[in-house]
């Protein structure tokens, strides 16, 4: 009998032995199917707005060849650049962090209004294209929150509804007390996210499919809100803006200060 348990307790170890010698192999190929994402993503989206600085600085260099309006458009073109890489290396920064468990949120009594005003002036550029409507009621309470890292997540959120909706477009950002945190939401009227996508656009390098490939993107931005976001007792999810399915509204909670 000693000697059947035996052989029974042996057969259960490797059968456990090979299970995890198969989830090791699982997790081993996803690692590397991240880490060839990550890098193939990285240098494209790097490359792009480099490429666009470099030619428009050797237009610049030419002397006496464009007038000025020109010679202007191009400068604006290379901050424009410059500021979408500043934003990008901010989010592999993040990512990082994130994944290493190194992000440490200094959480303070922070006032809304302020860090929606900052994310807006840092995407000056990007929101010339849309109109941007604030609905903040006055006595909305402050929030509890890593103010840094929260001016992040706006800025992602904006740049998304400004990315993805067509030019002139409104955009609404609005907030509101409910249940003892600030909802916080910014709805746009673009093609909107299909119901399936909406909880994996939330995932690492996921964008969904037919998404217009001319609007350079990760698919890192949203990820890195819900990791920014639940790091400071935080949520994000997605909805429709409208009835029929169009529009993007993302929500946002946030802890209220005591
Ligand atoms: P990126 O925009 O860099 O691709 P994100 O993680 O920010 O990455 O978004 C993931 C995907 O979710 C996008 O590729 C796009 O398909 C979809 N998405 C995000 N925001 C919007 C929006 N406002 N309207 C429509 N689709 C969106």
């Amino acid at each position: 009998l000693l000697d059947a348990l035996i052989d029974q307790v042996a057969l259960a170890m490797e059968r456990v032995r090979l299970a995890e010698d198969l989830e090791g192999a699982r997790l081993a190929a996803e690692t590397d199917r991240l880490r060839t994402a990550l890098l193939s993503s990285v240098s494209h989206d790097l490359r792009t707005p480099l490429v666009t600085i470099i030619g428009a600085a050797g237009s610049l260099a030419e002397p006496g060849a464009l007038p000025p309006e020109a010679q202007q458009a191009l400068a604006e073109t290379i901050r424009e650049e410059g500021e979408r890489l500043d934003r990008y290396v901010q989010n592999l920064l993040d990512m990082t962090r994130l994944g290493h468990g190194a992000l440490k949120p200094a959480v303070q009594p922070s006032d809304l209004a302020e860090l929606v005003g900052a994310a807006r002036t840092r995407l000056a550029a990007v929101l010339r294209g849309h109109r941007l409507g604030t609905d903040l009621p006055p006595d909305l309470p402050a929030v509890l929150v890593d103010p840094v890292l929260t001016e992040q997540v706006l800025v992602n959120i904006l740049d998304n509804a400004a990315k993805y909706a067509p030019p002139g477009s409104p955009i609404t950002l609005a907030a509101r007390l409910d249940a003892g945190r600030v909802v916080l939401s910014v709805a746009d009227e673009g093609p909107g996210i299909p119901p399936a996508d909406r909880e994996k656009v939330f995932d690492m390098f996921y964008r969904v499919a037919g998404t217009d490939r001319r609007r350079a993107g990760t698919g890192l931005g949203l990820a890195i809100c819900r990791g920014l976001l639940e790091a400071q007792g935080g949520t994000i999810r997605a909805e429709a803006a409208r009835p029929d399915g169009q529009g993007t509204r993302i929500l946002l909670t946030l802890p209220v200060a005591p």
